[in-house]
This record gives C-alpha cells, structure tokens and sequence, in this order.
C-alpha cells in the first residue's frame, strides 16, 4: 500500500523525482537531501511502512542485504573510511519522516560528524532488572 500524502512514497515509486543510486521492484536507494556525510542515502521500501514494528519481516532480510551491497558499491566507489548504518524509530528517537528508512552514512576520517550517545553507567544490578524486564 502506498499512503497518499507520504513523500517517502512518492520519491520510492518515482512520482516525485529523487538521485537514485538503486532500484528493484521493491526498494529505492536515493541520496538524502541532507546528508551527514558525501553519499549519506535512504533506503526506501516502495509500500508504506511507517517503521520498524511495521515493516514485515520478508522486507526486513532484503532491506538488511541491500544495506550490506550498497555499503560495499559505496566504499569501493567512494573510498570512505567507514559506515554508520542509522534506523530511527518515533518522534523521540529522532524519526522526522515517518515512512521506514535505514540511514546510510559513509564516514571519512575528520568529516566533523558524530553518531553517538553519552554512555550511561549502571550498577550490574540495574543491569539485571533490564534484562529480566524484556526477557520476563
Ligand atoms: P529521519 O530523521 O526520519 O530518520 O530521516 C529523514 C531524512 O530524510 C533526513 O535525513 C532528511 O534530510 C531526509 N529527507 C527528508 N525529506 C527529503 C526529501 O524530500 N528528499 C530527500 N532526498 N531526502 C529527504
Ligand atoms: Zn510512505
């Protein structure tokens, strides 16, 4: 399914023109119009999904495979010097457009940016209690 007033749809079925890098029947590869880094892309799938928890697990082994060419055609293509993969899911992780989409980041030594968090400390107890929280 395709949602009408999604712009992901539009740029993923070609209705709304976008640099493409890749494209099969169910996925478009485009550069992001605002890139991290030279090369920063979006992998697209062609239906609406608005994320993760909605994407089928079919797509995800293919989405995950694509990722894994398209970083090895970057890196030879592009020479960079590493890749951050970034897959952001809701409002609070940081998702702006809400159609699933994996960051595809080349990195060069010094280009400026960081993907990154500040690490939190927890005592092994705490350690513990998450654990038994998500596998409980
Ligand atoms: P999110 O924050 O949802 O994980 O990432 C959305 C990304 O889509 C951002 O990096 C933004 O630059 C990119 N983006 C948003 N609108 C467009 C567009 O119309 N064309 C392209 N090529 N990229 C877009
Ligand atoms: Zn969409």
């Amino acid at each position: 399914m395709k949602k009408d007033d999604c712009i992901f749809c539009k740029i993923a079925n070609g209705s709304i023109p976008s640099k493409t890098l890749y494209e099969d029947e169910q996925f478009r590869v485009i550069l992001d119009m605002g890139p991290a880094a030279k090369g920063h892309a979006l992998i697209l799938p062609k239906e609406h999904f608005a994320n993760l928890y909605e994407l089928p697990e079919e797509w995800c082994g293919k989405a995950f495979c694509l990722a894994k060419k398209m970083a090895e055609q970057m890196t030879q293509k592009l020479d960079c010097d590493g890749f951050n993969l970034v897959q952001n899911n809701g409002e609070t992780a940081g998702q702006t457009v809400f159609h699933f989409h994996i960051h595809m980041i080349p990195r060069y030594q010094e280009d400026g940016q960081k993907i990154g968090w500040k690490p939190l400390s927890p005592t092994p107890e705490e350690l513990e209690a998450v654990r038994a929280q998500i596998c409980g």
